[in-house]
């Protein structure tokens, strides 16, 4: 079978870079923080070319953090998109926001920003763009609608890793981004792990904060400046900082034994996104012009990355059982749009509320993207979907 994705085959390729970057960790006795987190935090900022990182332990807590560093407090409403991971909207119920769906749009699905005002009231706080499948969301539009109403940007980035807007970085696009290492992403760790990025001091300190229970001098900064009283002198006499709480946050660190790791792929990135762009190039040749077959489309500000290269099929059933009997594994990114997930039933949203959201649950269908795939097994792709195309032609369709 050729899968989806598949990271063991990124691991064989710098085996012993990675055993060496773990085993220092091991070795070092320093699990939580310290200098192997530092590092990355450094690199990956420096990369993406913004000024603060904060390391946490996955993307999703890295989107509460980040909204909770943003002020978002209960029954303050967030704009998102209908078509992202679920964590994207779970996020914002989970610090006790409403989400607010709004559609993305028929050509390259993401956030429409020409809907993002009709859905703003007094209570909207924040907007959270994703750069679904590693495409980055229009964000001068989005970024110009946030300023008028004074509200904050997020940039969803768990999908996008290297990729790049107007020649800037995702990752440097909002007031803060996030991203997630989850194995399968473009820079993955080995088990879970995640990033906030962002230029705002304000943000970065609070974040700090929240990702250590709330606890030590940024604690104390982020609860005095709620309060907006002046900052105190502070005192924790012989004592850790670590153990004077001010705030309720979480436990979530990017653990170091991660961090090393991903150190050590960072450098991989780029040339890793080439590949992904080199074979979707190749499926885009391959199947654009095939009826019933859509291939991807990015805007020409885009530099994709291609977390996932998703075709929009008129049968997706019949082409994903017609591929799995020729060996070639698929994926749905993703079958439910987000204001039709039953745990969001009390919003209210209904079938026909986000018509492309919902096309592209229904059409959308990924088939193997990742940058070790090699070019007999693009080959066989390519081939069964034409195959298939023919099939169907000739069925009298
Ligand atoms: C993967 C992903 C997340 C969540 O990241 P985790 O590290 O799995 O918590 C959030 N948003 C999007 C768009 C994602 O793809």
């Amino acid at each position: 079978m050729i899968p989806v994705m598949n990271v063991s085959r990124q691991y064989a390729l710098i085996e012993d870079t990675l055993d060496k970057a773990a085993l220092d960790v091991l070795h070092s006795g320093q699990y939580i923080l310290g200098n192997k987190v530092l590092e990355f935090e450094h690199s990956f900022a420096r990369y993406c070319g913004v000024k603060y990182a904060i390391g946490v332990g996955n993307g999703t807590d890295a989107l509460a953090i980040a909204l909770r560093a943003c002020g978002v407090e209960e029954g303050d409403e967030v704009i998102t998109s209908a078509m992202s991971f679920f964590a994207t909207a779970e996020s914002i119920t989970a610090v006790g926001g409403k989400p607010v769906f709004v559609d993305c749009t028929s050509d390259t699905y993401l956030l429409d920003a020409s809907l993002i005002e009709d859905v703003i009231t007094e209570k909207t706080k924040a907007i959270i763009p994703i750069h679904l499948y590693g495409q980055c969301a229009d964000m001068d539009a989005i970024n110009k609608i946030a300023h008028r109403h004074n509200l904050k940007v997020i940039e969803d980035a768990a999908q996008a890793a290297g990729s790049s807007y107007k020649g800037c970085k995702a990752g440097s696009l909002a007031d803060v981004a996030c991203f997630s290492f989850f194995p399968t992403k473009n820079l993955g760790a080995a088990g879970d792990g995640g990033m906030i990025l962002t230029n705002d001091e304000t943000i970065y300190k609070q974040c700090m904060a929240l990702r250590v229970h709330g606890s030590g001098e940024n604690g104390a900064f982020m609860y005095y400046m709620r309060k907006g009283d002046a900052p105190v002198e502070l005192d924790f006499g012989d004592n850790l900082p670590k153990y004077y709480n001010y705030v309720i946050g979480y436990n979530s660190r990017l653990d170091a034994l991660q961090a090393a790791l991903l150190t050590a792929k960072l450098p991989y990135l780029d040339e890793w996104n080439k590949r992904r762009n080199e074979i979707a190039k190749r499926y885009d040749d391959a199947f654009c012009n095939l009826s019933g077959i859509k291939i991807p489309f990015t805007r020409v500000e885009n530099n994709h990355c291609y977390y996932v290269y998703v075709l929009l099929v008129d049968d997706r059933n019949d082409f994903r059982k017609y591929l799995e009997q020729k060996g070639i594994a698929t994926g749905v990114y993703f079958p439910v749009a987000l204001h039709l997930q039953t745990v969001f039933e009390n919003l209210g949203y209904k079938v026909g509320d986000m018509p492309n959201a919902e096309y592209l649950a229904e059409h959308g269908v990924a088939i193997p993207m990742f940058p070790e795939l090699m070019d007999a097994e693009i080959e066989a792709v390519i081939e069964a979907i034409k195959n298939y195309h023919a099939e169907v032609s000739c069925h009298g369709k």
